[in-house]
């Protein structure tokens, strides 16, 4: 099956991709779609041991090559980074930052994103959901801004100074279903980890994403067949893979939840929530 097309994914750090949506990813680009990724930043407020430092300036360049090495697996044609700051957790210092992106007007951040669809004119654009799947604040901001850029591109009256208006045809919310989640928040305290600090940055609450509403879940991306190239992406990321989701029951866990399938909601256009798909495309 070959497809001709173009997806954009709009994400904030290096390894949203890979940990996120890369099944989905590599699995169209397998079949020849060309696919794009806007990152926000370059996640310089993760927490990165010295060892990965090494022959690297800044945490910013170690984690902007662990997703170039990644966008080679996942067969992403082009990164293009936004140059803002990772925002960090709710709370901490790097919050303040002036270049932190959620200190950017989201107006400006969504200029850029607009100025991107016109010149690449996607099909679909994929983004977080609403709640930037576990309420990081850059996750949010950004999920805001790509929904305002597609809903702006085709309407030449806004951004003129971006180019000729151009509307994609979907908006998709990347989602992670929240059955999985509770599951995950048992089991977690069983290992005596502590659920509301789940993750290498410590920034997961999943007690508190357990207990929110779920959204639709309309696509379902089956990703089997190129599993191993999701894997291999996330491997590159060394530096922000943690000992608690290297754990092997967890890893055992994932899989039969997730067993390879990514979950979107589609937000543009509206459709039921009963509708089921198995294509972003279709
Ligand atoms: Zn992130």
């Amino acid at each position: 099956m070959n497809k001709s097309g173009k997806i954009l994914a709009v994400l904030a750090h290096p390894d949203d991709e890979s940990f996120g949506m890369g099944g989905t990813l590599a699995m169209y680009t397998r079949q020849g779609v060309e696919v794009h990724l806007i990152c926000a930043t370059k996640g310089e407020a993760g927490e990165v041991d010295p060892e990965f430092l090494q022959g690297y300036d800044s945490i910013a360049s170690r984690r902007e090559s662990e997703l170039l090495c990644a966008s080679e697996h996942l067969g992403i044609a082009r990164v293009h980074f936004m140059g803002y700051r990772d925002s960090g957790m709710p709370g901490s210092k790097d919050n303040q930052h002036p270049k932190a992106l959620i200190n950017a007007p989201l107006e400006k951040v969504a200029e850029e994103i607009v100025a991107y669809i016109r010149k690449f004119q996607p099909d679909l654009v994929l983004t977080f959901d609403p709640v930037g799947g576990y309420h990081h604040p850059d996750h949010i901001h950004i999920q805001k801004a790509a929904t305002l850029a597609f809903q702006a591109a085709g309407d030449p009256g806004q951004y003129p100074q971006t180019g000729p208006a151009f509307q994609p045809e979907k908006l998709y919310y990347h989602i992670f279903p929240r059955r999985f989640m509770r599951v995950l928040v048992q089991v977690l305290r069983l290992l005596g980890t502590d659920p509301s600090k789940f993750g290498r940055n410590r920034d997961i609450d999943l007690v508190k994403l357990a207990g929110d509403e779920d959204y639709p879940p309309h696509v379902q991306i089956n990703y089997q067949k190129v599993k191993d190239k999701k894997e291999k992406a996330s491997q590159c990321h060394a530096s922000q893979i943690s000992f608690s989701t290297q754990n092997p029951l967890l890893r055992r866990l994932t899989k039969i939840f997730n067993a390879g399938k990514d979950t979107f909601m589609q937000a543009y256009p509206p459709v039921a929530e009963n509708y089921r798909a198995k294509d972003l495309f279709g």
